[in-house]
């Protein structure tokens, strides 16, 4: 996908770029596979597959919630910075937490943000577990793309997640994985509103964009210690 056929996809999902947007994506794949060719970052590389699986992957995310509505949110295990940094880009509003237990993917997000002049991002190098403790249920809204199984990741998110605020993941074609989660989602105090399905335009994989929303508080003793977490997954 190059440059104009991300921006005539992008205005189908009904959002126009201006372009001091563009202009800081730009910068950003720049950046990134500069910044990649000495620390590892992701194995996506090329220009026209990071405006595909990063930029439009990370924005499809519109289909699911109007980002123009939403105060913070938090984005766990952003790597380099997908979908959060994105959004932040696109909603500039919005008070963005980018979260990974990486420190070199939080160094590169930092770097990345005081080139583009953005304010109100606050960059976290920790684990999604640990966090939680001082931050219960403060986020309206909770992305996360490519971090683990929807069960382990509904136990590291929804506690984050502010009642009647929504934890969004973006997922691949596995729907098993989702059916296996609902239990745990509903222990959490979540309740998938809506699942979007896709293809991505160009390479037709298939995506899953999970729309789960608050409707209960999260009992206290979630989340359990990550080693638990991951042996002993909610049922
Ligand atoms: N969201 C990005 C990166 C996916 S790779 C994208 O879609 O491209 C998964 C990232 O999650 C890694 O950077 C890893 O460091 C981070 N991660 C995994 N488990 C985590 C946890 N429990 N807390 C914080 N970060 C975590």
């Amino acid at each position: 996908m190059n440059k104009e056929e991300f921006v005539s996809e992008v205005s189908k999902l009904g959002l126009n770029l201006t372009p001091e947007q563009l202009n800081m994506l730009d910068t950003y794949a720049k950046f990134l596979i500069e910044y990649n060719s000495h620390t590892n970052l992701t194995a996506i590389t090329e220009e026209n597959q990071i405006y595909l699986k990063h930029f439009y992957d990370s924005i499809t995310i519109i289909k699911a919630i109007d980002l123009t509505k939403i105060d913070n949110l938090i984005d766990i295990g952003t790597g380099a910075g997908f979908p959060g940094m994105v959004i932040k880009i696109l909603f500039p509003t919005i008070k963005v937490t980018l979260l990974d237990s990486n420190n070199k993917k939080i160094n590169f997000l930092q770097e990345l943000g005081n080139k583009l002049n953005l304010a109100d991002i606050n960059y976290y190098h920790g684990r999604a577990e640990e966090f939680v403790q001082n931050n219960r249920e403060k986020f309206s809204l909770v992305t996360a793309r490519a971090v683990s199984n929807l069960t382990t990741l509904s136990e590291l998110c929804l506690p984050l997640t502010k009642l009647n605020g929504y934890f969004i993941p973006l997922k691949g074609s596995n729907e098993e994985e989702i059916n296996d989660s609902l239990n745990a989602i509903k222990k959490l105090g979540g309740s998938i509103e809506n699942i979007i399905k896709f293809t991505l335009p160009y390479e037709e994989s298939t995506r899953n964009i999970i729309k789960i929303k608050k409707i209960n508080t999260t009992p206290k003793e979630y989340p359990r210690r990550y080693d638990k977490i991951v042996k002993y997954p909610l049922k």
